[in-house]
């Protein structure tokens, strides 16, 4: 039966990120419950990445599949321009509580690089409206990744995956991104540098920056560099002196990875907008969200048309995705859910000092449920041998991972047990020893 599903996928479907003509067959994905997948051929594996850092609850949990079949033999879609609905209503609230200051503007799309497009087009036109159309510029930062559309390659060109269009990318410059690891004693020098650069780009175009763009306190893509909260409040404060706007991609950072539900809560700071996607639908729907501050808010309100922000995608708020995303919301806001949250990062921590002090991984580094750490030599980056090694050991022994280039990370859904996060670090253990001898 799975051969001649395979024989069709092969024949018919353009899988992403992918070189099909080396790629090994994929896996059938049949089912999923808590952090397990199960395939049609009956194998379990453990789900350490969360299905690409979407899934925050399990798979198919019970209370957001009723939420959305509820939803759905209510009413699964409608034009949300002339129109609204509770759940979008509800949900846009309920984010706005969470979030810091005055960031209490919801815009729906539908995925991470839309949320970014968005916040990087309100930048842009906010300047417009308040009369000061030179602020044209933006910055970001070194091995930031923020999608794949063309704004956000723009954005997070300094990733590197995006030479064949640089043609299309409008110019973006880059300061560097200090990213730290336990027992770093270097780290401050390259804060300051990094400090220092964001000056010096801002010096160089007085009045010119719209918005500065990171993403807060780990970069995922571009290697789950981490850096520190207090860093990321220094950037916050400069980028306030020069009157630009902070444009925070949480779409991997929200939803409680990092300790918190939102990473800018962490580093105690107010952006101007916040793009949030990945887990606000708990890894049920496609659903993203920029929010923006009232003050931005109110700059596009005006008798004409022309200040007005046009722009909408059709599946705009979509009620299914809503009543994922406050079905997730219940949950997320639970006691269950932040004591799991907390025991994550407590085995994470152990488990990586383990490794660590034994020399099998190297930059350890955690932050919230995000574990990450270098393995094999070091230095080969992204196109490092080891990554794929790993992965394939890992799926022997019934392990998701998708190790970036040399460094390894574990990314687990929250409902992960204890004991499935021990057997995880117990075969990483194993499959790091079998590779050094
Ligand atoms: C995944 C990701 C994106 C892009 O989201 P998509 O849903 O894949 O379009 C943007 N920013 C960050 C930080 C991400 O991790």
């Amino acid at each position: 039966m799975s051969a001649d599903l395979l024989a069709l996928d092969a024949r018919h479907v353009w899988h992403p990120f992918t070189q099909s003509a080396t790629a090994g067959v994929p896996l059938v994905a049949a089912s999923g419950h808590g952090a397990t997948l199960v395939t049609e051929d009956g194998r379990e594996l453990l789900d350490l990445v969360s299905s690409w850092w979407v899934n925050l609850h399990g798979h198919a949990h019970p209370a957001i599949v009723e939420a959305v079949a509820r939803q759905a033999a209510t009413l699964e879609q409608v034009i949300f321009a002339d129109f609204t609905h509770r759940p979008a209503v509800e949900l846009a609230a309920r984010l706005a509580g969470h979030l810091p200051g005055d960031l209490d503007r919801v815009f729906f799309s539908d995925d991470g690089s839309t949320a970014v497009e968005v916040a990087l087009k309100m930048a842009l036109q906010y300047w417009r409206n308040v009369g000061q159309p030179g602020r044209d510029r933006f910055i970001g930062f070194e091995g930031g990744y923020h999608g794949d559309t063309v704004g956000a390659m723009s954005a997070g060109r300094a990733s590197g995956f995006f030479s064949a269009w640089e043609g299309l990318l409008f110019p973006v410059e880059t300061v560097p991104f200090p990213a730290t690891w336990d027992g770093d004693d270097q780290v401050a020098a390259r804060e300051a540098a990094a400090l220092d650069a964001l000056d010096r780009a801002f010096a160089a175009q007085p009045g010119r920056v719209a918005a500065v763009i990171a993403e807060p306190l780990i970069q995922g893509a571009g290697g789950m560099r981490m850096c520190r909260p207090s860093f990321l409040a220094a950037v916050a404060e400069r980028v306030r002196a020069e009157g630009a706007l902070l444009i925070l991609d949480e779409v991997m950072t929200g939803f409680g990875r990092t300790g918190p539900l939102f990473a800018c809560l962490k580093a105690g700071i107010t952006p101007d907008l916040v793009c949030l996607s990945k887990g606000i639908t708990g890894g049920f729907l496609p659903m993203a969200a920029t929010v923006a501050r009232e003050s931005i808010h109110q700059a596009f309100l005006g008798a004409s048309l022309d200040v007005a922000f046009l722009h909408g995608h059709s599946y705009t708020a979509n009620p299914l995705g809503c009543a994922a995303g406050l079905a997730s919301l219940d949950l997320l806001e639970g006691a269950d859910c932040t004591a799991r949250r907390a025991a994550i990062e407590a085995i994470h921590r152990d488990r990586l000092d383990d490794l660590a002090r034994r020399g099998r991984v190297g930059r350890t580094r955690l932050c919230g449920t995000v574990a990450a750490c270098t393995v094999g030599d070091g230095g080969a980056g992204y196109g490092a041998a080891i990554g794929p090694k790993i992965k394939a050991a890992a799926l022997g022994r019934g392990l998701l991972l998708r190790p970036l280039g040399d460094v390894l990370y574990l990314l687990p859904p929250y409902c992960v047990t204890d004991a499935e996060l021990h057997r995880a670090w117990d075969g990483i253990d194993a499959i790091l020893a079998e590779l050094a001898g």
